[in-house]
């Protein structure tokens, strides 16, 4: 990516402060091999990529062919298990989201290929999606009679409609997190559940990798999250976390890639190490990736 405009964060959008620190200087290792900043804001301690590439500039980081999650490919044995392991998560998710909310319509944002949605589906949930990616929604057509709409969509549908929203690794890419969360809050019922994935960067496994931790995943991942300042944002938008649980997978899967980004030998070995390492250190809610069960304050 040889030219593109950047954007300054002047203010923290979660608490207007700016005066910000710097938190880690991670590369983007999937498209530019540039380096770029993460900096926590000293008043309310929001951690975001700043200065960032443009929202209308973001796309030409996303480099389409190593973006796993939309490939479905199955060389290789890293493939292989990646796809066993996605194919079991994705029932595992299905099961939690009939186990924290009332069942009905579900909102998936982020949809992908649908994956999701469709598990959903077989366990009686109404199922509704938004993806950007165009690609991903004629395969969730295809493979699985799933109408997902364009990302905009979502600022238009129905309010106080949805029983759950889910975000699978989706917060972190959003542009504008005030506006989304006060179009979740509007969109759930008043005894809907909000269920929020996104990496954990006070995970034992980004402690020990620092910089090349591979969920920083700079530029496309725009906001960074912990648990005081996930706890935050649910507070601003009328929420309150209920739950939190981990993504033991993701601690794998995220070592491995960060051993890779480290270019060392036998990176799916010392990946996997790591990774069961975070997972023992991690306790109950401090893996690699959390989940976060959110329900507005007064239901
Ligand atoms: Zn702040």
């Amino acid at each position: 990516v040889k030219q593109y405009s950047k954007i300054n964060i002047e203010k923290c959008p979660l608490c207007n402060s700016n005066v910000f620190s710097p938190k880690a200087r991670p590369k983007d290792f999937r498209v530019s091999n540039e380096t770029f900043y993460v900096v926590s804001c000293d008043g309310c301690g929001h951690t975001f990529t700043s200065p960032r590439p443009a929202d209308e500039e973001l796309h030409k980081f996303y480099g389409e062919e190593s973006y796993i999650s939309h490939t479905n490919s199955d060389k290789g044995l890293f493939n292989k298990i990646y796809l066993a392991v996605k194919r079991y998560a994705t029932k595992k998710k299905s099961h939690l989201i009939s186990e924290v909310a009332i069942k009905g319509k579900i909102l998936d944002v982020g949809a992908g290929t649908g994956d999701f949605l469709n598990a959903c589906k077989q366990q009686g949930w109404d199922v509704y999606g938004v993806e950007p990616s165009p690609i991903a929604r004629v395969y969730a057509r295809e493979q699985f009679q799933i109408e997902l709409q364009t990302a905009e969509a979502v600022f238009n549908l129905p309010k106080r409609n949805f029983q759950a929203i889910t975000l699978w690794h989706v917060l972190e890419h959003l542009p504008d997190l005030n506006e989304y969360f006060n179009c979740f809050e509007q969109l759930l019922t008043e005894d809907g559940t909000l269920v929020i994935a996104v990496p954990n960067f006070e995970s034992q496994d980004a402690r020990f990798y620092g910089d090349d931790w591979a969920a920083w995943d700079v530029p496309i991942h725009i906001s960074h999250f912990s648990k005081l300042t996930m706890h935050k944002w649910a507070k601003k938008f009328g929420f309150q976390i209920v739950g939190i649980k981990n993504m033991p997978f993701d601690s794998f899967y995220v070592s491995m890639l960060s051993e890779k980004n480290q270019h060392s030998k036998f990176s799916f070995v010392k990946g996997a190490v790591q990774g069961l390492l975070s997972n023992l250190k991690s306790g109950k809610d401090n893996a690699s990736s959390l989940i976060y069960i959110m329900k507005k304050i007064n239901s």
